[in-house]
């Protein structure tokens, strides 16, 4: 999916080139309204995409009138200031908690939140876990929902804790996201979702079933450092990205010693009671 698409009334899709996560190599830009356009995650850094981006919403023949940024990851905001500044400056809406996080002023967005998108009612919802001030979009009609990076039709969700990211509450997040029973996903990476429900319930499962075979690989090999877990937990994996791995494994040891049943001493982890 690269060429821009209406996916249902209103809500279009113009997927741009960005320097993300493999194996995605693109970043969704959702653009939602009939009679102006809301434009989400102008994500590209890179000219010839920024224009591509621009003459696809000139060609949609309306006004843009505002931006959001469902958080504040580089392959989500990197065309924001370009697409802005083309646009004469129209706002762009991000969370409080993004704000921060991104080189450009924002006007608060905030959970709860709906606006007007051009004849489209769109309700914000603060989703963190990925991102701490990640938010999705639920619109009141088709009941569809842009995920951001909640989900992905291609590749996963990294939980970098460096970066404020937290596994208890991006499971609670998927949760609450179920809440609001989507119609559909759109995910900022990959094809719709429409399978929304088995896709969240298959998100937290999978998450879970990870945190299980990581207490398994310390009760069964001993304790260790997230790294050394790598080739015990992704035994398929190319050793190349065994320190991505241990990234996503140190999130769910956090999520395991939150729930009393690891310890850290010096990056080396130990299971408290053996299984
Ligand atoms: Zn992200």
């Amino acid at each position: 999916m690269t060429e821009p698409t209406e996916v249902a009334p209103g809500i279009r899709v113009c997927p741009v080139r960005t320097p993300t996560l493999p194996p995605a190599t693109h970043t969704n830009v959702w653009i939602l309204g009939e009679t102006a356009l809301t434009v989400i995650d102008a994500a590209s850094p890179w000219p010839d995409e920024q224009q591509r981006l621009f003459e696809h919403l000139q060609q949609l023949g309306r006004p843009v009138e505002r931006l959001i940024v469902t958080h504040h990851h580089h392959d989500h905001v990197g065309g924001v200031v370009d697409l802005r500044d083309r646009l004469g400056g129209v706002e762009v809406l991000a969370h409080p908690l993004t704000a921060p996080r991104v080189g450009f002023p924002t006007v608060p967005l905030v959970d709860g939140e709906t606006l007007d998108c051009g004849g489209l009612r769109v309700t914000a919802h603060h989703t963190p876990g990925h991102a701490v001030g990640h938010l999705v979009l639920q619109d009141a009609a088709s009941g569809m929902v842009v995920a951001g990076d909640m989900v992905a039709g291609v590749g996963t969700i990294a939980i970098e804790p460096h970066d404020g990211g937290h596994l208890a509450t991006y499971l609670a997040s998927l949760d609450a996201l179920r809440a609001l029973r989507p119609t559909a996903l759109l995910p900022a990476h990959g094809p719709v979702l429409h399978e929304a429900d088995s896709v969240l319930a298959f998100y937290i499962a999978h998450r879970h079933g990870r945190t299980d075979q990581i207490r398994r690989a310390l009760d069964e090999g001993g304790a260790s450092t997230a790294l050394g877990l790598a080739p015990r937990v992704y035994t398929e994996l190319d050793p190349r990205f065994y320190p991505l791995a241990a990234v996503q494994i140190s999130a769910h040891l956090i999520f395991l010693a939150e729930q009393g049943l690891v310890d850290e001493r010096a990056g080396t982890w130990t299971l408290r009671d053996r299984l």
